[in-house]
């Protein structure tokens, strides 16, 4: 059975599209490459179980509609799995249908085509509805399902929650997803030449040298309670998982060896405590640190301690991402973000003081914001520049994604202008 994990070129004058793990979506003139974690992780999982795995990111190879139409017809994989969001989710329906309606002109080719994303898994039967998708995945866990289903479809066990699909002409729901039955530990490391990591190393704005590539050692951020974050329906912050540090570690020495110079450690937040002392003291015993940079998402209260930023100075980190969302405390509250204003400023003069570089962002539009509130958020934005505690600042327009406890505010405060 031959699977292709594809992303089909979506063009637009917008720009390219951002899909994976952003779980805020862009376009961007400038096009950067984010190498796709969890699908890259199901390639391997599922070619680590016998399966022929089609690596198909037309999007980072820069391919036409078309080129990316008749090579996938070419390859005629017996399934083709597609990973979706929310503002280009009609776009991927459309190319459902046209794939399914050539697949039946083609001798032999029973095509199945599965979708999965943050906005599927917020709103599956919108998707099994309105096109022509067999499977919808509810749940994040790609790989684990994605390997559930071509083990169905090969007649070797039974569908696991989280997972719809059609049964003479209904919709049905396997259940729940369960993410506790999965062990992270349990994954293959990433093939990082299947999943073609080249295409992601070059053109990134989070690398300051060159090639770099991406991790994701948890899934997805053990917070998981910001009321805007599209991917906290697919990972609930009380069902937070990581990788042990010395898998995480054994990763990492396997990018030195392709040449990798910085990591983008991309789970949702990185885990503190313990596991973060024994990720930087691994690295700095291996000798890591004096090979690679490391980057990640960090929450801006979840470190108070100086040396613990020191300590991954040490080990090798550089960028630090936190989300700072806004300066105004009632939108911090109503946005669930755990945070006081207060903590922002000594957070990120302690992480600088230590030698690594913070980026923050930040969002504007909030619905109950005055212009005030923004020009609040403004205003310490160019004061933490002026201080010199952040390096880099990231702007991102407050946009409610299906699934998230912000739609549902904007849903019954009247605020949509679509369904
Ligand atoms: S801190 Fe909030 S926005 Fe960031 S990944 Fe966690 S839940 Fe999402």
């Amino acid at each position: 059975m031959k699977i292709s994990i594809s992303y089909p070129p979506l063009e637009s004058p917008k720009g390219t599209p951002l899909l994976s793990q952003n779980r805020q979506f862009q376009w961007f003139s400038d096009p950067t490459y984010i190498y796709p974690m969890i699908p890259a992780s199901a390639a391997t999982l599922l070619k680590q179980n016998g399966y022929e795995v089609f690596w198909d990111d037309a999007i980072a190879e820069g391919l036409s509609y078309e080129e990316w139409k008749e090579r996938l017809v070419r390859e005629k994989p017996d399934i083709v799995a597609i990973e979706t969001k929310t503002p280009v989710v009609k776009r991927h329906w459309q190319i459902i249908n046209e794939l399914k309606n050539h697949s039946l002109q083609v001798t032999n080719w029973k095509l199945k085509i599965i979708l999965m994303g943050d906005h599927v898994a917020a709103l599956p039967e919108e998707s099994m509805k309105n096109s022509k998708a067999d499977y919808v995945l509810t749940g994040g866990d790609y790989d684990f399902l994605l390997l559930n289903i071509a083990n169905k479809l090969s007649d070797k066990g039974e569908l696991e929650g989280g997972i719809y699909y059609r049964e003479k002409n209904q919709i049905i729901n396997s259940g729940e997803y369960n993410l506790e039955k999965h062990s992270l530990d349990e994954l293959p490391p990433i093939d990082r030449k299947l999943t073609r990591w080249e295409l992601y190393a070059f053109k990134n704005g989070n690398y300051k040298y060159l090639p770099g590539s991406y991790v994701m050692n948890a899934r997805d951020c053990w917070w998981g309670r910001c009321s805007f974050c599209s991917w906290a329906a697919l990972f609930p912050g009380g069902k937070f998982r990581a990788r042990s540090a010395g898998k995480a570690l054994d990763e990492i020495g396997e990018l030195i060896k392709l040449g990798v110079r910085e990591i983008m450690e991309d789970s949702g937040t990185l885990p503190v405590g313990k596991w973060l002392e024994d990720f930087c003291q691994g690295m700095i015993e291996r000798g890591y640190n004096k090979k690679v940079k490391i980057s990640c998402n960090m929450r801006l209260n979840a470190i108070k301690n100086i040396e613990i930023y020191r300590l991954m100075k040490k080990a090798g980190f550089r960028m630090i991402l936190f989300g700072l969302e806004s300066a105004n405390q009632k939108t911090l509250d109503k946005i669930g973000k755990g945070l006081k204003v207060e903590e922002i400023e000594p957070t990120l003069r302690d992480c600088k003081k230590a030698g690594l570089e913070p980026h923050i962002t930040v969002m504007v539009g909030y619905p109950w914001e005055t212009k005030k509130d923004l020009e609040n958020t403004l205003t310490l934005a160019k004061k933490l520049f002026r201080q010199g505690y952040v390096d880099s600042l990231q702007a991102t327009l407050m946009i409610p994604y299906p699934g998230t406890p912000l739609y549902r505010y904007c849903q019954e405060n009247n605020l949509l202008l679509t369904d």
